[in-house]
């Protein structure tokens, strides 16, 4: 079906700090452009939790309360759970637990947007910083991650890209780095876990889905089932941008199903 969006599974509303719309602008908005299987996962970064311009509790809170409501009033409609992006997990391992022991996810995006004591890949200047430093940083605990074990899909492969490549024209010779992340994947695959195709890179600079079609035929060579997709808009404008591209491309890389999470079990959906 062509320009069909079937998935759209990464996505923020204005209980993320850097959301636009509310959660229900952002579900009609996904009803009207007839996407089949939908999920709000607002931003829960664990080493920012008690940050003074932005404290996440209040809003975490409140995506709990509602959302089970939304899911409801929605339902027959469009097919949604319960997710979050769970960013830097690792980097206060009691309150992650205290997180996931609180609240009843059904879909859980592990990310890293900034490394154990860097800031976010976002806000750092790679003509003062070393960027194959802070890339061999970033697989290294992404490698942890997938490790440690207790999300879905690890969010954005290649993130810091989206700045070092696409903002600031650096080139990093990435074959250096594919023994590591081929241990990433063997890791999430052995632990039950997957990998989402970002397609946020697509409207971006640097002009690839987040891992591009590289990683992900590469991810299914290994032995990779479980497969997600998100545009990871922040504003009903961005919602589906760029997800049947992002379909084809899992199509070419050898899939045929994408993971759907409902209490933290795929289902899998025929593309
Ligand atoms: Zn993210
Ligand atoms: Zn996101």
């Amino acid at each position: 079906m062509e320009n069909k969006i079937i998935m759209d599974v990464h996505n923020h509303s204005d209980l993320s700090p850097d959301g636009r719309n509310s959660p229900e602008e952002m579900i009609r908005r996904a009803c009207e452009l007839g996407i089949s299987y939908y999920a709000l996962t607002d931003h829960l970064e664990i080493n920012k939790f008690y940050d003074e311009e932005y404290p996440y509790e209040e809003p975490v809170k409140r995506a709990s309360e509602i959302m089970p409501e939304l899911i409801a009033k929605y339902d027959g409609k469009i097919n949604m759970c319960y997710g979050v992006e769970l960013g830097q997990p690792l980097q206060d391992m009691a309150l992650t637990e205290r997180m996931l022991s609180s609240y009843k996810y059904d879909f859980i995006i592990g990310s890293l947007h900034m490394c154990s004591g860097w800031d976010d890949f976002y806000f750092l200047d790679y003509g003062k910083v070393d960027a194959d430093m802070l890339m061999k940083l970033y697989f290294e605990e992404l490698l942890e991650m997938a490790c440690w074990g207790k999300f879905d899909v690890l969010g954005h492969l290649t993130y810091p890209l989206r700045y070092i490549t696409g903002l600031f024209g650096i080139r990093i010779d990435m074959d250096k780095y594919l023994p590591i992340i081929k241990e990433i994947f063997s890791t999430l695959i052995k632990n039950g876990m997957g990998i989402e195709i970002n397609s946020s890179g697509l409207r971006q600079q640097i002009g690839v889905p987040l891992p591009d079609e590289y990683y992900v035929t590469l991810y299914r060579e290994l032995g990779g089932k479980i497969l997600t997709i998100g545009s990871d808009a922040h504003c009903t404008e961005d919602l589906g941008k760029g997800i049947a591209q992002c379909t084809e491309m899992a199509k070419r890389s050898g899939f045929e199903y994408l993971a759907f999470y409902k209490n933290r079990v795929p289902e899998f959906i025929k593309i």
